[in-house]
């Protein structure tokens, strides 16, 4: 695939026009404050000169705007001034689900000093059976919102249904694709146009491949706030929840200018094997954390078995902190 960037301030229909010529496919996106054209094959494209083509890149990849084959440069996404993909490794955290206004303003206010910079909250839960808690809709949103307002601090939820997405616009600041949805593709392309940052699971059956020609969704639709987050896949193993792929996270930022985020509670899927597994992230050199914490895990209306209290929690910012500064990170 060709990426062909187009001079500031220049009309690329002169450079499409003569794509068109060459019976070539093409899609056009505005991405990073260029306008950019992909297009291929690259044998009906290579060769092709025009006055408003700034540069002309041959990707191997297929997924051409995510890989640091054309843009070889950390990309930082900003959460309401949060910055990610920066020095700082930036920990977003809270319970699996919102459950009450009182249960997410008193976790966020505590979080909040221990140097949370986003916290999380489920209000639409992708539950394996239809009779689990589904978490509370709408009202978990205004919940969130109110979050935001009362305590100063950015939200990050999931959104499952592209129908949705006014709703989480008006209350959310980082929009969360679950590893169920990975490959939603409809969804993708609505988050994409919705301009909100995203926080891209990687699905629990994809590879490398594949997460990274999701995110590649997200950004053609011009959208370049994309983190990507590795939540375990499955595995033969069954004593954890899923298997952690830190291979993958790490092999991800090697291939991607964007940043990577590891989900440890997820994988563990027991409190016990949380604080290890974000240890063992940020020694792998990811840029964010997403951990579960809950003011009374043994009452959590899901997730109960892998969510921490704010006692553990704080622990382990301790020991997260000495080693971020033992691999040059900030926390
Ligand atoms: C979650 O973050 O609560 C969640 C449902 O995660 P995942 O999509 O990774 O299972
Ligand atoms: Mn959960």
């Amino acid at each position: 695939m060709m990426v062909i960037t187009v001079k500031d301030h220049h009309d690329p229909s002169g450079i499409i026009e003569k794509i068109k010529e060459r019976s070539a496919s093409y899609r056009v996106t505005k991405l990073y404050g260029k306008t950019i054209i992909i297009a291929w094959p690259d044998n009906h494209v290579e060769d092709l000169i025009d006055p408003s083509i700034e540069g002309i890149y041959r990707i191997k990849k297929p997924y051409p705007l995510a890989s640091r084959e054309w843009r070889n440069r950390d990309t930082v996404v900003d959460v309401e001034g949060v910055e990610i993909g920066s020095n700082k490794v930036v920990i977003a955290a809270g319970p699996c689900s919102v459950e009450s206004e009182e249960q997410m303003i008193e976790i966020a206010r505590k979080l909040k000093k221990l140097g949370v910079s986003i916290v999380r909250g489920g209000a639409f839960k992708p539950r394996t059976s239809p009779y689990s808690f589904q978490g509370l809709g709408e009202k978990g949103l205004k919940i969130l919102r109110r979050v935001y307002d009362e305590v100063g601090i950015p939200i990050v939820s999931e959104i499952m249904d592209p129908r949705d997405i006014n709703m989480f616009k008006e209350h959310i600041h980082m929009l969360q694709i679950g590893a169920r949805n990975s490959q939603n593709f409809p969804l993708l392309k609505e988050v994409g146009r919705s301009g909100k940052p995203v926080l891209l699971k990687r699905g629990f059956g994809n590879t490398v491949d594949e997460w990274l020609q999701s995110a590649e969704y997200i950004l053609l639709e011009g959208n370049g706030s994309v983190v990507l987050c590795e939540r375990g896949i499955r595995s033969f193993e069954h004593g954890t929840r899923f298997t952690l792929d830190i291979g993958a996270a790490v092999l991800a930022k090697k291939l991607t200018h964007l940043p990577i985020c590891i989900d440890p509670s997820h994988p563990a899927g027991r409190r016990d094997l949380v604080a290890p597994l974000a240890l063992a992230a940020v020694a792998a050199g990811i840029d964010m954390l997403l951990i579960e914490v809950h003011p009374n895990p043994e009452r959590a209306l899901s997730d109960s078995e892998q969510q921490l209290t704010i006692e553990e929690f704080s622990q382990l910012v301790e020991r997260l902190r000495s080693v971020a500064r033992s691999v040059g990170r900030d926390l």
